[in-house]
């Protein structure tokens, strides 16, 4: 096995803005792989909405948007699963790409017309896909600098700008090709932008050096045989359950998305109690883990309203909103750039802000309790939007205040999160803290499953105004703990 510093070893320290050249590849690959992901995920709600006449496939609005939060939620959770082959089997390189192909016949699926079946095709592909690439493109972010390199958390910034890059331009770019020539034109370009990204990949990959080139902790023979025989009886008990629910008419979507939720739950808290009684868990690493559950849980808020800005909310900018700017129709799949866009104008000046602030800076709970207050405020706003205009269309610049206040609460927690991650996990489990962290955003959406049902259900105004009130008491219960948490950290900031 390789060690840490046989792989720094082989990797060009320098090449790319005076960092490693290997960021360069990860960056564009992640940065094609982004562009892929949130362009089709900005169509892909009205394409399931949209009338039969419209080229869409005329599914119910609701069901839709239940299908976009469990086609999100299995995205991430698929995570855990990606970072164990890399780890165990492929090692990270070969899963990028693997997965990198996985994705790019997901979008083609999608391009073609294959009304639902080539969808749900089109979905296991991109889960299995995006499993494999995200945490494991990220994982090799961090192997490409020694422990003590100080460049190493600016590295993970030009990365996150790489992400909110490739976000920024898709749903542009997908969002006019849909308009001009329809929804699998529109698919079509988020398979353009990952093929291209393969190719960066493939062609750059000598950069990264040993990086990911190995599993680090592969499968001995003894244990693959074992490990095989887990992984095929649980495909033989999942297909038997399938079948039984189908036959006995129970395979609903709705039904579907309450197994979803109760797994998406389910597996951060088995995950995390499995750390706590790890024998390799020492009593700091044990503490540590205790204060990472109320960020965990405070996480999952977040992600949740984030979340909806490519359900409900892209949902409400097409049928509730006036999209009309003289003649000129704005493609509502537009809406789906302004985060990102945001997150790239802002990034910089939060980063300026923290350096400037030092030792003075708030600690990471007080961050996600303040990115808690702007979530919540970003509902309330749709809540004062609502009430404002009374009966016809909403003004659209008031979902993009409600953006821009999430992306507030975005820069406060995201980069944040991700590093209190990997400096919370027990040592023993670090390479799936990149899973840990994804993991937040599965349980958010999972947990999207049913509240956009309950969004049908209730008036507009109780649904925003709940749920952001909701986020903002749980900042503040955040707010009140946050000594507690931070001395439960030990030592950690
Ligand atoms: N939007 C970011 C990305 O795609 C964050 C994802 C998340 O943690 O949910 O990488
Ligand atoms: N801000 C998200 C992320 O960091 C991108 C998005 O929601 O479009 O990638």
């Amino acid at each position: 096995m390789l060690s840490k510093e046989e792989i720094v070893k082989s990797v060009p320290q320098k090449g790319f803005i005076g960092h490693p050249k290997g960021l360069f590849s990860l960056f564009f690959t992640e940065f094609w792989e982004r562009f892929s992901y949130y362009g089709m995920r900005a169509i892909l709600i009205f394409y399931m909405y949209y009338a039969v006449k419209d080229g869409g496939l005329g599914l119910d609005r609701t069901q839709a948007n239940i299908i976009m939060s469990i086609y999100g939620s299995l995205i991430y959770m698929s995570g855990i699963i990606g970072g164990w082959i890399a780890d165990r089997i492929l090692g990270t390189q070969k899963s990028v790409f693997y997965g990198g192909i996985m994705i790019m016949l997901g979008h083609i699926a999608l391009s073609l017309p294959g009304g639902v079946t080539a969808l749900y095709a089109s979905m296991v592909l991109i889960i299995i896909g995006t499993g494999l690439l995200k945490p494991n493109v990220s994982a090799v972010v961090g192997d490409l600098y020694a422990d003590n390199d100080a460049r190493r958390d600016s590295g993970f910034t030009i990365f996150y700008m790489g992400i909110n890059m490739g976000a920024f331009l898709s749903p542009l770019l997908v969002g006019w090709t849909q308009k001009e020539w329809g929804f699998h034109a529109g698919f079509a370009v988020a398979a353009v932008g990952m093929f291209v990204g393969l190719v960066v990949f493939w062609v750059t990959k000598k950069n990264l050096g040993l990086a990911g080139s190995q599993p680090t902790n592969p499968l001995l023979p003894g244990e693959r045989k074992k490990t095989f025989s887990i992984f095929g009886a649980a495909a033989i008990v999942i297909a038997i359950a399938g079948v039984i629910t189908y036959l006995t008419g129970n395979f609903t979507i709705e039904n579907f998305s309450l197994l979803i939720t109760t797994l998406g739950i389910l597996i951060p808290t088995v995950f995390i109690a499995y750390m706590y009684r790890s024998p390799k868990t020492n009593a700091d690493e044990k503490s540590r883990l205790l204060a990472y559950i109320p960020l965990f849980i405070c996480a999952v808020m977040f992600w949740a309203i984030q979340e909806q800005s490519s359900t409900i909310l892209a949902t409400f900018v097409d049928t509730r909103t006036d999209l009309m700017l003289g003649n000129f129709e704005i493609s509502p799949a537009w809406f789906q750039s302004l985060n990102p866009l945001f997150i790239i104008a802002l990034a910089p000046l939060f980063a300026a802000m923290w350096t400037k602030l030092g030792e003075r800076g708030p600690s990471t709970p007080r961050k996600f309790a303040y990115s808690l207050f702007f979530a919540g405020a970003s509902f309330l706003i749709m809540v004062a939007a609502i009430i404002l205009t009374g009966t016809g269309l909403v003004n659209p610049l008031w979902v993009v205040l409600s953006f821009f206040l999430v992306v507030l609460g975005e820069l406060l927690l995201s980069p944040v999160g991700l590093s209190a991650t990997t400096k919370l996990a027990p040592q023993a489990f670090a390479g799936q803290t990149m899973a840990l962290w994804f993991l937040a955003s599965a349980a958010a959406q999972a947990i999207n499953a049913q509240l956009v049902r309950i969004y049908e259900m209730v008036s507009e105004t109780s649904y925003f105004g709940v749920l952001g009130a909701l986020s903002i008491f749980l900042g503040v219960v955040l707010l009140l703990m946050s000594p507690m948490i931070s001395r439960a950290m030990r030592g950690i900031k």
